[in-house]
């Protein structure tokens, strides 16, 4: 987690660093019952019952990040506890990012760095690339980042659709009522929507296929909404032409096979990782538990 959390939290509250304990279960036996917060990062693992039955005092958790399937949120309700997230403070970074391995994966610019760095250029140019141009860009997941993505997009004159569970009545993109009817409508496809057990492989081998053989997939939402096997064999067999991804079914481990392909352009989960946005996203986890402390108010509960 960022240090601007801790910064902001210590001259308020007792802090305890979970991850720093040597023995995080003798911690939880002696300090648990008087946790009244926590502060959690994405990447900890999941925080549920089995955290919360040690934690009887538990009021609120601040999760540091928009996407919270790492929390466990039927459970905090059945206890009355609060659960904060970081909206719209990463927006514009995660969108500027989405646009970045869009373009880095259509016209190969990780390939032709390596290309360049090996010496090859002497030989000949680099091959030619496929394009952005006439493509049909499909949102998966139309909020804050989606949006922001979009307004991106329509900078590069290319046609935009999207699919969320509800048609938005203010937006005037096309909207499909499936992720299958939204992939067979385009060629390229941003996945920008929650991870969690709803739409876990939401884009599987029927929605990769429909995107067609010069199909372009975009990944950064989480690991889990893609079937990352059936993305591999899509990847190896032609089914798609590439796929760029910040994010994995069981982050850190990316597969060999992935590693291997050479259509697929890879980010180690960094959609919102400039110091600007991290900073900001920590600010905002401090002052929500700051707000439930001083006011009895969170600013951003989910
Ligand atoms: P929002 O809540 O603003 O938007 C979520 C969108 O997803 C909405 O358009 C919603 O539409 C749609 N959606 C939600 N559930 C479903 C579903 N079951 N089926 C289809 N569509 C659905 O979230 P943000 O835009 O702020 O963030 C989106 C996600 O991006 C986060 O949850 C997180 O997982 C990921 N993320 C990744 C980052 C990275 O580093 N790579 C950084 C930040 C976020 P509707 O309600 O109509 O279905």
């Amino acid at each position: 987690m960022h240090g601007s959390v801790a910064a902001a939290l210590e001259p308020r509250f007792t802090l305890h660093r979970l991850w720093q304990e040597d023995d995080p279960d003798a911690f939880l036996r002696a300090h648990g019952p008087s946790i009244r917060a926590l502060a959690v990062s994405t990447l900890a693992g999941p925080v549920g019952a089995d955290l919360f039955d040690r934690l009887p005092a538990l009021e609120i958790v601040a999760n540091f990040g928009v996407g919270y399937d790492n929390v466990d949120i039927a459970a905090a309700r059945a206890r009355g506890i609060v659960v904060t997230n970081t909206p719209g403070v990463l927006d514009e970074e995660v969108a500027d990012l989405a646009v970045a391995l869009l373009l880095a994966t259509i016209r190969q610019l990780p390939q032709a760095e390596r290309f360049l760095r090996a010496g090859l250029w002497r030989d000949g140019g680099f091959p030619l690339s496929p394009t952005l141009r006439g493509r049909r860009v499909g949102l998966l997941g139309l909020g804050g980042i989606g949006k922001a993505i979009a307004r991106r997009l329509e900078g590069f004159g290319v046609d935009l659709a999207y699919h969320g569970r509800t048609r938005q009545a203010a937006v005037a993109y096309p909207w499909y009522p499936t992720p299958l009817a939204l992939a067979e409508a385009c060629d390229t496809l941003i996945a920008i929507l929650p991870g969690g057990p709803a739409t876990r492989h939401i884009i599987d081998a029927a929605v990769l296929a429909a995107l067609g053989p010069q199909g372009v997939l975009i990944n950064v939402a989480r690991g889990s909404v893609v079937d990352q096997d059936a993305l591999i064999d899509a990847l190896r067999q032609g089914t798609i032409l590439a796929a760029g991804l910040d994010v994995y079914a069981a982050e850190p481990e990316v597969p060999a096979e992935l590693l291997a392909l050479p259509n697929a352009v890879l980010l180690p989960h960094v959609g919102s990782a400039s110091e600007h946005t991290r900073s900001a996203m920590g600010h905002l986890v401090a002052d929500n538990l700051i707000a439930w402390f001083e006011r009895g108010h969170p600013l951003t509960p989910v």
